[in-house]
Order: structure tokens, then sequence, then C-alpha cells
């Protein structure tokens, strides 16, 4: 059969680098760019034509790291710490059927194509431990919206409880025999279930693939870690952690482990181009040239970082230091959606407040860079997505340039990081064919999906009350044990020295 070719007529096509936007005809064949010429360009006769005058074309955004488990718990805290969103676990996400996996990730799907975003690296849970039919779920939700995924199973064989360094002992006999039936399966167990899941993987890689995710470093024991960094290796897949996302993390590792997290993954052996960090947000200098060095990526997320009051991320020095930038929203459950515009203007805000040296801050150009490009390395699909270029995969979004977000039209690459909110998006393509057409997607009936989510909602609501219950009874003590730990000086633990011998606090760093 030959392939489907489609000519779009007359769009503006972005150019990062010279932040401009010029009429430019683009040929597609089946999923690919094949050529992109003058307008007006000759096309084969029976190519479909899309007439794309007056409209603005990007390269699908890419979002770096989300959960599709969080979706369905959009809006539900407020005042969350990450170490309480983790004791709220499983009041937000528990007791959840094969039906709400599914349903969770498509939801978050629909909000991503909706505001421009093409592809995305999703973490997702399941309690005890990772399922075959699980995973399937998650990928078919993906495969039906017609969205590229990574699909990574957030892994873990101890608790919060059982991670954080003396906090179990904190808690009275009571609540410890409560948190205990939150105890994960035994690594094996999750191993032998996440290689399973691998094997029986049959989507198409380029559309939906797998990964693998030990969530938190030091929520799994140095066996699980090493199997999964042999689980990327036997399958050829990539491997993402949150690494440093918090203060406490930091912490709780070098207590630990002696060593910053990022030294600890790096002697695991995970630390490479395949290897993806989230957030970072306490990384040291060492940790970045570590990441840089081995061409490893981090999955920038401003939005969840303020949210959570994690902190700001010092981007700038990643980039310095060569490690691979991607951005991205985080779950629903502590960023309440998935727009990666927002994330892309945050992602700038959050660079410029950390200091008044303008030499410091991002460049609008290098974070339409890390949206794009920079996040499809991250997910393992560099060379092959992020740009509307000739070998390309044809994932665009076509933003309607009679929208408010631009009148008047003046530089494309400040407007799309600054200006645009999602609220432009007229149309949507994944490889080659329309996902969203006329602000509407072409593949998920909202209605059905909103009543769906509605019955799920309540449902889950009235079954997760015991765990409501019990988020209730922890949160003080996680709350106050957490932030007093927090108030011990890094200095300490980086660098055995007393506080204020030497000015590397975290938010006083220059380069
Ligand atoms: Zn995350």
């Amino acid at each position: 059969m030959a392939k489907r070719k489609t000519i779009i007529r007359g769009g503006k096509i972005v150019n990062i680098a010279k932040h401009r936007a010029d009429a430019a005809d683009i040929l597609i064949a089946g999923d690919t760019i094949v050529e992109i010429g003058k307008p007006g360009m000759a096309a084969p006769a029976d190519a479909i034509v899309i007439d794309a005058r007056r409209r603005l074309l990007h390269p699908g955004l890419i979002n770096a790291h989300t959960h599709g488990h969080g979706n369905l718990a959009k809006g539900m805290g407020d005042r969350w710490t990450l170490e309480l969103l983790l004791t709220a676990g499983p009041a937000i996400s528990g007791n959840r059927t094969l039906d709400d996996k599914y349903l969770t990730t498509l939801i978050g799907a629909a909000e991503g194509l909706l505001k421009g975003c093409t592809a995305v690296y999703d973490l997702t849970v399941e309690f005890p431990m990772p399922s075959v039919e699980g995973l399937q779920a998650c990928a078919q939700a993906y495969a039906d919206a017609g969205m590229r995924a990574v699909v990574a199973p957030m892994v873990a064989d101890r608790t919060f409880f059982e991670a954080v360094p003396g906090l179990m002992e904190r808690l009275t006999p009571g609540l410890q025999k409560d948190v205990e039936r939150l105890r994960l399966a035994p690594y094996k167990t999750s191993v032998k279930a996440i290689r399973k899941a691998l094997k029986a993987w049959n989507y198409d890689h380029d559309l939906v693939r797998p990964a693998v995710a030990p969530t938190i470093p030091h929520h799994c024991s140095d066996e699980f870690i090493a199997d999964c960094v042999r689980i990327a290796r036997d399958f050829d897949v990539a491997m993402h952690s949150h690494v440093s996302e918090s203060k406490l993390q930091v912490i709780a590792g070098y207590k630990r482990y002696g060593k910053s997290l990022t030294s600890h993954m790096d002697d695991m052996g995970a630390v490479g181009p395949n290897f993806t960090v989230a957030h970072g947000v306490w990384l040291d200098d060492d940790d970045m040239k570590r990441l840089g060095d081995k061409g490893a990526s981090v999955a920038h997320n401003p939005g969840s970082n303020m949210r959570l009051g994690s902190g700001l991320a010092d981007v700038i020095g990643m980039l310095r230091r060569k490690v691979n930038l991607g951005i991205g929203t985080d779950g629903a459950n502590c960023s309440d959606n998935q727009n990666m515009y927002e994330s892309m203007r945050l992602a700038s805000m959050v660079s410029k407040v950390r200091g008044p040296d303008i030499a410091d801050w991002l460049t609008t150009d290098q974070i339409l860079e890390a949206a794009t490009v920079g996040s499809a390395k991250a997910l393992g699909f560099e060379g092959k997505l992020g740009r509307i270029e000739k070998g390309y995969k044809a994932d665009i979004v076509f933003l309607d340039l009679d929208s408010i977000n631009w009148i008047p039209f003046n530089d494309p690459v400040n407007q799309l990081v600054h200006t645009e909110d999602g609220t432009s998006v007229d149309a949507v393509m994944v490889g080659g064919k329309m996902v969203v057409e006329n602000r509407k997607l072409v593949n998920v009936d909202l209605a059905k999906l909103a009543k769906q989510a509605e019955t799920a909602r309540a449902r889950l609501e009235a079954i997760n009350k015991p765990n409501r219950l019990l988020y209730d009874k922890l949160e003080k003590t996680v709350a106050s044990y957490c932030s007093g730990l927090c108030k011990e000086p890094l200095h300490i633990h980086r660098y055995g020295a007393p506080l204020g011998s030497h000015s590397h606090g975290h938010k006083h760093k220059h380069h």
C-alpha cells in the first residue's frame, strides 16, 4: 500500500534560532515529513491538502515528566509539600480498577493534546506493584487518543514512611500499624512483573513505548535499582527517577548513602544517555557535572516545584554543564493541569527570579528547544521528534493567528513561551494524522469522558475514605518531622563542614 500523502500549505513555521516564522509548505508521507518548500511547491496529485494560512506551526510540545495516574486528582489538594503529597498518595490514587487506570491516563492525553502537546513521558504507579494489564491500559489510552507516550512503571520496595530516615519511629504504634498495610511488593516480585509487561509489549515503539522508573532512589533497595538498570539494558528502554526533587530527599540520601542521590545512582550504573532525572531542584555542581558528562537528561517541572514548595531549580547551571534539558508539567495531582505552554512560561520566570544577573537567565529559545528537542531526547526520540524538518515525524501544532494571543504578532518564540496559553491551539497532528481539528479532539468524546470521570471520581472518593482519614491522622506528624529534617544545613552533609565556613548554599550559588 502506498503511503498516505499530505501537504500542509501556507503555514508559518517557527524557526527557533532566528525568532522568525516564514510561510512554507510541508509534504508528509505516512507519518514523516519528506519535504519542506516554498509556498505553492509541487505535490503529488493524490496528496490531501491542508490549508494552514493564518496558522503558526510549531513542533508538538513534548512533556518530559508527568504521571497519568494523577489526572483524576487534579485540584484535590492545596498546601502539599512533596512529602505530604506522597502521604496522600493512597487517598488520591488508591483502589483503582483497570478501567480507572485507562480513564485517568486518557484524561491527561486529552488535555495534553488540546494544549499542543504531542508526546509524554508518563511515570505511572500501581499498588502494590505494576501489572501487565495495568500498563497495557495506560498504553491503550494513549494509542486511542492518538498521542505518543513513553509509559514507565513507577516502582519502589520501600514506602515513603520506610524511606525517610527516622519517620517511622516518630509515628505512634497505632499509625505504624496503619501504614503497614501500604507495604509494597518485594522487589523481586515487582521486577518479575516489569519484565513480563515489557516482554508482552505489543505497541509500535514509535507510538507508545515502555521504560522503567525506580520512583525515588532511596525508596528503592540497591538490589531493586540494580535490577532496573539491568531491565533498561536488556530491553533497551529508558530510565527515569525523581532525584533531589526536594531538600528532604537530599538529606535522606546523605543519611542513607553518605553521598548525593545522583552519586548513588551513578555508582549503581544508572546514569547515562537513557537516564532522566526528574526535577533535580537540589542538584549540586558535582551532580550536574556527572549528569552532563554522561549525556543524561533533567526533566524540569517549574510549576510542580513551586506548587509543592520544592524550590527553584538551577537550570542554567545544568545547561552550562551540558545536561540535556527537557520540560514537563508533572502529574495533575501536583500541577493541576497538563499545560506545556504554562510550563515553558514558568521555566522562563523561575530562571529570572533566582537573581538579577541576566547572563544567568534562560532565553525563550533555550526554553522552546528544551520543550521540543530536549524533551524528545529524554524520551528516547532524538532525531525523530521535536522539529519540523525533513526526516522528522509529522507532529505539528497549528495555532490560530487570529487568536488574541497573536494580536499583534511580534516574535513567534517569545510569544510561544511568554504569551501563548493553549487557547490558540486550532489543530494538532501526530504522525501525519489530525488528532485535534477545529479545536476538538478527533478520537476522544469529551462529554462521555466527563461522565465516566464523574462516576469514577464519586466511587473512588467513597472507597478511599479510610485512606483519607489516615492521611488526616498523619499530616501533622509528617509535616513537622519533614520540615524539621529540612532545617539541617546541607553543608554538613555535602562537605562535612560547619555552616558558614563555605558559601555553597543552594540559593546563593554563583557560576
Ligand atoms: Zn513526578
